[in-house]
């Protein structure tokens, strides 16, 4: 029926609940990004070896970038993987 479907278009998607969100590196000061800290920077990527936006990691946008930057430090390295099969 022509309804429904105008209907199942409009539903939102929402895949994940909402949460409240923070950066976890700005809440906790002592706690650094660094391109050797494999056990945190593996929390950054998705089990392919993307690295996990923003809107799902919860980071600020400086704390982010520095995130990111890191994870390429560490790939260059070989403590983690480009892409993950
Ligand atoms: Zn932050």
């Amino acid at each position: 029926m022509r309804v429904r479907d105008k209907k199942d278009i409009k539903r939102p998607r929402r895949a994940l609940p909402l949460r409240k969100r923070f950066c976890r590196f700005c809440a906790d000061k002592n706690r650094t990004i660094d391109y050797k800290d494999i056990k945190t920077l593996e929390s950054f990527i998705k089990d392919r070896g993307k690295v996990v936006s923003s809107r799902l990691s919860g980071n600020c946008a400086r704390h982010q970038r520095k995130v990111a930057e890191m994870v390429k430090k560490a790939r260059f390295l070989s403590l983690l993987p480009y892409v993950r099969y």
